[in-house]
């Protein structure tokens, strides 16, 4: 079989795909292993509990039933599920939205499939146009999300020693370079792989630049606010018709229903809502017809705070002391703070092994973790020793055996400062 540019870039030679099979290999291969390297959310009966109660409800009431199974949404959406969303957004947030602004795909991560190639890529004028990640590490998901090659043009952040061996990324604005054949800007908040949550402060400059060169701010929302809701630091939700909101139903419980949400202005929801119809015909009721008596009554937004967030939060707490106990200070490392999502980005300066080859070691002892070396599409600058010095380490999962992991990377990191 001869495959075309675009089979070989996405069904080859996609960073993701190779990932994802050694992941799953490993587990595969049973033997006890610690799973630190997934987006897979926690097991949280009470929010399970609540889904089950309206799946009985749906599936006993033969006319639901009916819409659950028999009948194509249209492209834009479940149109009962948007209507309900406009309204618990507005009354929030008084964003103005109409149920025009609002779209729903098959999961998030066929949102930014659509909306980069949409927007980024060749264009009719015969311009290549790209979309910006302003601060690398970013998503791994969005890097092998594209059509054309050179879609994504990343920047290094400023690192900001916090003390207490914490750091934090921030946005570098001296090095952003806007250009006229950038597309769109795109930041995940808060960040995966690395827990960050930019600041207000960043967010407003970033819808500056957006708005002064007349293109979208898209907010990757997938741990964020209203729900899931994972943060742990003071940051406000925004939006205005210069940005594309994209929402998840996946890290509150649910990304086997797979629903993502895309808020948007108009014209952009109406594109994508054709680009919808072409690749899927219509977006799974699924999600949407589950979560809507949640989102009808504003339990979403009580689960994510009251429930979602502070499981998630103390999760993180001990992950940190674990390691904090686990290393010591016997040799360089850091963490960056964690401020939300699921994740812990560790950084060991000057580690005498590279992050892949300590993911290697890690995986030989059954802990499966995920090297930072992934995390920086659309970065030219190999040469920069950071990238190749940290792990992404997931700690949604049972707190022990994620302690138990910490503990044995905090080993391997000794050992190999011992080899030398
Ligand atoms: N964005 C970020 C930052 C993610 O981590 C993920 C999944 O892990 C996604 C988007 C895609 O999630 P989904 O397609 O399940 O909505």
């Amino acid at each position: 079989m001869k495959l075309s540019s675009f089979g070989q870039k996405l069904g080859e030679d996609a960073g993701i795909n190779s990932l994802m099979d050694d992941l799953g290999e490993a587990m595969a291969s049973g033997g006890d292993v610690v799973m630190m390297g997934g987006g897979n959310p926690g097991h949280l009966p009470e929010v399970t509990d609540r889904l089950q109660a309206i799946m009985k409800e749906l599936v006993d009431d033969p006319e639901q039933f009916r819409r659950l199974t028999g009948v194509y949404d249209p492209p834009q959406g479940e149109k009962k599920f948007i209507a309900s969303l406009v309204e618990l957004l507005n009354q929030e947030y008084d964003w103005g939205l109409t149920t025009e602004n609002v779209g729903l795909t098959n999961g998030s991560q066929s949102a930014f499939f659509m909306l980069f190639n949409m927007l980024a890529g060749e264009h009719p004028d015969g311009s290549h146009k790209h979309i910006l990640l302003p601060l690398a590490p970013e998503y791994i998901g969005y890097g092998d999300a594209g059509l054309t090659p050179g879609l994504f043009r990343a920047v290094r952040p400023e690192i900001e020693e916090l003390g207490d061996n914490q750091f934090k990324y921030r946005v570098d604005f001296s090095q952003l370079e806007i250009t006229e054949d950038t597309a769109a800007i795109c930041v995940s908040r808060p960040t995966n792989p690395t827990g960050n949550v930019l600041t207000d402060g960043e967010m407003l400059g970033l819808e500056e630049l957006a708005r002064e060169h007349d293109i979208p701010l898209i907010v990757d929302g997938a741990y964020g606010t209203p729900f899931p809701d994972l943060m742990y630091t003071e940051a406000s939700p925004r939006w205005t018709p210069q940005h594309i909101l994209c929402l998840s139903l996946s890290k509150l419980g649910i990304p086997a229903a797979r629903t993502g949400i895309v808020i948007a202005d108009k014209p952009v929801i109406r594109a994508l809502s054709g680009v919808n119809a072409i690749m899927n015909l219509a977006t799974g009721s699924f999600g949407a017809m589950l979560a809507e008596p949640l989102v009808r009554s504003g339990e979403i937004i009580s689960m994510s705070r009251d429930l979602v967030r502070p499981v998630y939060r103390r999760k993180m707490e001990s992950a940190v002391t674990a390691f904090r106990e686990a290393m010591g200070d016997e040799c360089p490392w850091r963490v960056h703070k964690p401020e939300g999502a699921m994740f812990l980005w560790l950084w060991f300066p000057d580690l005498p092994i590279s992050s892949l080859e300590l993911y290697r070691r890690l995986k030989a002892r059954g802990v499966l973790v995920v090297s930072g070396h992934y995390f920086f599409p659309g970065l030219p600058d190999e040469d920069w020793r950071h990238r190749h010095e940290c792990l992404r380490v997931t700690y949604s999962q049972d707190e022990a055996d994620v302690a138990r992991g910490l503990q044995a990377i905090a080993e391997e990191v000794k050992r190999a400062w011992a080899q030398g």
